[in-house]
């Protein structure tokens, strides 16, 4: 696979939008637009885009992009001024702050919109050298849950399937997703296995989405009972037979706690019935159905994750899949989807406050290893402030500084007016992004740097199955458009550290970020990509889509996680979680009167700043509400 397409002269690039990490041929029309289309090469996708995908070439329109840095000045207005004056003052402030209240008063704030490459460098910077693990993201947001439940169960933020078993699996199982909408591309594809191999699927979710509309069973049961649901399944395999014991033996630890708890939360059909307010057939068939079908794909998104028993619901859901010993087999697997685009690679690099860096965490032997390879004496040595907490610290001004890139809290975090509030109340608000105003800038910032968009930048992304995929440049940047990771590595050598800082390309950024993942592993960690660490400039150019991991010596990457145990405990075990009994809050009351729930929009994406560019679906949007109004890009 090359960079180009040879017969269209098209730049092979990945998808923007969601987790499912499509690729996408870019034809320029040499005015400033391109021409898309799938692209047929790419394994995550074979040529097939969704409505989001297939209008990105309407989306490039320069009209409201932020073209030139900007520092707001004594009357109040923001006032263009030159590259090297913003990344001065940018430097200068953050280092006064520093220097008077600690790092402690300095944070970073990331979206999974960036590239892996722009999210290694900032964290490289706040977590190494300015010491502070004040980084977190919007990936926080969606992801959360998720990376908490793997790392509890597996020991490490492992997805252990792949996109192949959605075409090999038997029984598919949606909980909390809408995918026919959420991840289009990916539902077409078990569709597909529907239609040629007869698999089933099943939808559990509060909401009757349009994914209802093809499963074979739909079960619609109380917001908040996936746990429920999930424990009365464990105690169903365990009542008829259907246990691993065998996987469990040798692979696993804490099977008996975790079954106790389950029965204690649902004992049986009728008990879970009541508890989820399905119908006791309803419930018998689905567990039925996932007793009787080895090869069973159970795949959890937003409508887990974002719960306040997210973690219980993803491990509760993984408990079943140990059980069975049907883990990291073709066809037969636990799978998050992931919502953004580089949720995934920001998780890779550490992007997250409770991480460090390349799935090491801050145990003192990992805090020294990536010490001694960033030559980093002043490291963070604890974690730092995660996003709610974050924007908090704000709120009672003992963060100072913040610097947001790539995302728009202002509309995105939970109790948004508090986040606006706050925002106010910083001495250095920085701001990295594509457009002049949106919600975050319209809160008071202090220094607006542009950044570069989608088809003007360059670097790499990972989807839901684990897939390293390069977005490649196929526009020229408009104004004075940077790469984040240019503009981070420039603000880093301001402040003294230019040593660590010396990229000069998105491959430099990513032949360290592979070593890193490859030093002193052993295979102890997950996350390893050693054998791409000495890509040459064009080999980076031409990257195909590739899994993780691929250590050093790998001619071909690892597929699948677990199947034979080997999980990243100390104990080398999958723990069996035994999750919470469920405070089931589902009820109205007159001091809590509405229940809510999380959704997206089919041809949209997060608040349109991109995606609201397109005629035709901005327009459908703007009639079904007056305030989807673009806001992130
Ligand atoms: S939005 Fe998702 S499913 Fe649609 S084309 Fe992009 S990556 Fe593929």
């Amino acid at each position: 696979m090359t960079a180009v397409d040879p017969t269209l002269r098209a730049t092979r690039t990945t998808c923007p939008y969601c987790g499912v990490g499509c690729g996408v041929l870019a034809t320029p029309d040499n005015s400033g637009g391109a021409a898309i289309s799938g692209d047929p090469g790419h394994p995550a996708n074979f040529g097939r885009l969704c409505s989001k995908g297939s209008a990105l070439g309407e989306t490039l329109s320069l009209e409201d992009r932020l073209l030139y840095p900007m520092i707001r000045c004594s009357k109040g207005t923001m006032e263009r001024v030159a590259w090297s004056d913003a990344l001065d003052h940018v430097a200068h402030r953050f280092a006064h702050i520093i220097a008077r209240d600690g790092p402690g008063a300095v944070a970073f704030y990331l979206s999974g919109q960036l590239l892996t490459e722009d999210y290694y460098v900032a964290n490289k910077l706040m977590k190494g050298f300015i010491g502070s693990a004040n980084v977190d993201t919007n990936s926080r947001l969606c992801m959360a849950s998720s990376v908490a439940g793997h790392r509890r169960a597996f020991g490490a933020d492992t997805v252990p399937g792949c996109y192949e078993d959605l075409d090999e699996a038997d029984l598919l199982v949606l909980v909390g997703s809408n995918a026919a909408w959420c991840h289009p591309v990916l539902f077409q594809r078990m569709l597909a296995n529907k239609l040629e191999r007869g698999a089933r699927i099943v939808v559990i979710d509060p909401r009757r989405t349009d994914t209802v509309g093809d499963a074979d069973l739909f079960l619609g049961l109380k917001p908040g009972t996936d746990t429920a649901l999930f424990s009365g399944l464990l105690v169903q395999l365990a009542d008829t037979g259907a246990l691993d014991h065998d996987y469990i033996e040798r692979h696993t630890s804490g099977f008996e706690d975790s079954l106790v708890r389950a029965r204690s939360i649902a004992g049986g059909v009728a008990a879970t019935a009541l508890a989820t307010g399905l119908s006791e057939v309803d419930v018998a068939d689905f567990f039925q159905m996932f007793r009787n079908t080895p090869r069973v794909v159970t795949m959890y998104s937003q409508g887990v994750n974002q719960s306040a028993q997210g973690t219980d619901k993803v491990n509760a859901i993984i408990n079943c899949h140990l059980a069975t010993g049907r883990i990291g087999k073709p066809g037969a697997s636990p799978f998050s989807l992931t919502g953004q685009p580089n949720a995934m690679g920001g998780r890779e690099v550490g992007g997250l406050a409770n991480q460090l860096a390349a799935h090491m965490a801050f145990t003192p032997p990992e805090i020294d290893r990536v010490r001694r390879f960033w030559k980093a004496p002043r490291i963070a040595t604890h974690e730092g402030l995660k996003a709610v907490q974050l924007f908090e610290a704000i709120g009672r001004g003992e963060i100072k500084a913040l610097w947001v890139i790539g995302t728009n809290p202002a509309v995105s975090l939970p109790d948004a007016d508090a986040a606006r509030a706050a925002l106010k109340k910083l001495e250095l608000f920085v701001i990295s992004e594509n457009v002049r105003s949106n919600d975050t800038v319209n809160s008071g910032a202090h220094v607006l740097l542009p950044a570069q968009g989608w088809g003007e930048k360059s670097g790499t992304v990972t989807n839901s199955e684990r897939r390293i995929s390069r977005q490649r440049a196929f526009l020229t940047p408009p104004g004075e458009a940077k790469p984040d990771w240019w503009i981070v590595g420039e603000v880093a050598k301001r402040l003294g550290f230019g040593a660590a800082f010396e990229f000069n390309s998105p491959a430099d950024v990513f032949r360290e970020h592979a070593a890193l993942s490859a030093f002193e592993n052993n295979g102890g960690r997950d996350f390893d990509i050693g054998a791409l660490q000495s890509l040459s400039d064009e080999a980076f150019d031409e990257l195909a889509p590739v899994l993780w991991p691929i250590r050093l010596g790998d001619i071909q990457p690892q597929q699948r996680f677990f199947a034979d145990g080997g999980f990243f405990t100390n104990e080398h075990k999958a723990r069996f979680i035994a999750p919470e009994i469920p405070a089931l809050r589902t009820e109205t009351t007159a001091a809590r009167p509405l229940r809510l729930n999380t959704g997206r929009i089919r041809d949209q994406w997060h608040t349109m700043t991109r995606s609201g560019i397109s005629p035709g679906w901005a327009s459908i949007c703007r009639s079904r509400s007056s305030k989807f109004i673009p806001t992130t890009r």
